[in-house]
């Protein structure tokens, strides 16, 4: 699993600069948390490490290797999307081999490796059906599923829980940290939910207007805030 750097990684489209130049080491095995308001430029950062924008300045680095030039299949990378657009004639079974079946991997791997992840994901059963015969929180966790059988090094995840309904994103916010602990990849994960950030973040990186505020522990960022902002975006009494 590498390391990833950050390295005045700068951001604009057309005359609009949306990322200033942005330094940020995220450590080997960490669960990461982007989390700040509508439009600060979290879902740019984490294309940016998936290789769906190019650059425009500064590089990203997975340890030793310069990754801003990599097509997104070279990049060790496999992200969740937040419209987790599922096959709707495949089955499940079939939606989460999908990148394994492209690889042409040989059909007992495929076939144990979905259910590995399918039993932590606690979906095995559903494996038959197809998507339309799901709830909202078993498509999600089919689409997480999707993304989990690629051995990637690095996952990356947009607001995967924005979809659902409040009780549900409850659910599936424990459940994601159970996750998070039997797991051991490197996680980004963006979300404009400070619940969110506090619950399932080892490291929570709070921006705002494409900057970084503050990086630390749920309970450093409460008990010891900044500024106004990150008071304010985590609630803390400060
Ligand atoms: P977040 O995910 O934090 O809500 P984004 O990274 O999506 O924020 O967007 C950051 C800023 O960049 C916003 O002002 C947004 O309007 C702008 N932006 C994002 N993508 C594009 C694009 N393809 N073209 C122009 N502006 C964009
Ligand atoms: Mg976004």
């Amino acid at each position: 699993m590498p390391r990833i750097r950050f390295d005045r990684v700068e951001k604009s489209f057309g005359r609009t600069l949306v990322l200033p130049p942005l330094d940020l080491t995220l450590e080997d095995g960490e669960f990461t948390v982007l989390v700040g308001p509508s439009g600060c430029g979290k879902s740019t950062t984490l294309r940016l490490v998936a290789g769906l924008e190019t650059l425009s300045g500064g590089e990203i680095w997975f340890d030793d290797r310069a990754i801003g030039k990599l097509e997104p299949k070279d990049r060790d990378v496999a992200m969740v999307f937040q419209d987790y657009a599922l096959y709707p004639h495949m089955n499940i079974a079939r939606n989460m081999s999908f990148a394994l079946r492209l690889a042409r991997q040989p059909k007992a791997r495929i076939d144990s490796e979905v259910r590995r992840v399918a039993e932590m994901l606690n979906i095995a059963h559903l494996l038959e059906r197809k998507p339309a015969e799901l709830s909202g929180g078993q498509r999600q966790r089919v689409a997480m599923g999707r993304a989990m059988v690629r051995d990637a090094g690095v996952f990356l995840f947009d607001e995967p829980l924005s979809n659902l309904d409040a009780k549900l994103r409850a659910r599936m916010r424990t459940e994601l940290a159970e996750m998070r602990d039997t797991i051991d990849k490197n996680m980004i994960y963006v979300t404009h939910d400070q619940i969110e950030a506090m619950t399932l973040g080892d490291r929570i990186v709070v921006m705002n207007e494409g900057t970084i505020q503050q990086q630390g522990t749920a309970e450093d960022l409460f008990a010891n805030p900044v500024n106004r902002f990150v008071a304010g975006f985590i609630g803390s009494p400060a």
